[in-house]
């Protein structure tokens, strides 16, 4: 898993350029590993890559050995990016803007997590389930979503060694919850 780095001042084609030799040179020097490599959606903080679901297609476009990588949807990240998940309507919209660009048969796993920012904010700060900007009726639909069901899901919410447990059994309620 890895995030995509950041242009620090170069641009952003550049930037994701000097990523992808990055990543080329990892592939060509271990060509035979049976790894995967996971390239996580991020919030678009200061001059961070991969915000935006063209910038993770641009670099499986580019890669030497593209079915090396996949991709990890982070809820946070991609809602701090400007993607919203809040209702039915901007939840769909969100995946089918995700399949269309970069193809959601490059989803491996998702990480969960509510937003302490709101939409758009380009800010990382990660929150309980259901109480962010996020809210529950999101997480719900994931829980439930058929096309999301044998893909993994891990939990990266604050205060884990206390909150975890609270966040998985929302979670797993979320799962069964009817209406
Ligand atoms: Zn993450």
């Amino acid at each position: 898993m890895t995030h995509l780095g950041a242009h620090t001042g170069q641009g952003e084609e550049n930037g994701l350029q000097t990523l992808v030799d990055s990543l080329d040179e990892v592939t060509d020097a271990r060509p035979d590993a049976p790894v995967s490599v996971c390239l996580e959606t991020t919030a678009g903080q200061g001059t961070s890559l991969g915000w935006a679901f063209e910038h993770i297609a641009w670099v499986l476009s580019k890669l030497s050995a593209p079915g090396r990588f996949r991709t990890c949807f982070d809820t946070c990240h991609v809602f701090a990016a400007g993607y919203d998940l809040v209702t039915r309507d901007t939840y769909e919209k969100t995946w089918r803007e995700f399949d269309k660009v970069v193809g959601i048969r490059y989803l491996a796993v998702m990480h969960l997590n509510d937003a302490k920012k709101e939409l758009g904010s380009r800010v990382d700060r990660h929150a309980h389930i259901g109480k962010g900007e996020i809210g529950e009726g999101a997480f719900r639909r994931i829980m439930q979503d058929p096309e999301l069901r044998g893909v993994p899901k891990i939990l990266e919410t604050p205060e884990s060694e206390t909150m975890h447990a609270v966040n998985l059994s929302l979670l797993r309620e979320l799962a069964a919850r009817t209406g």
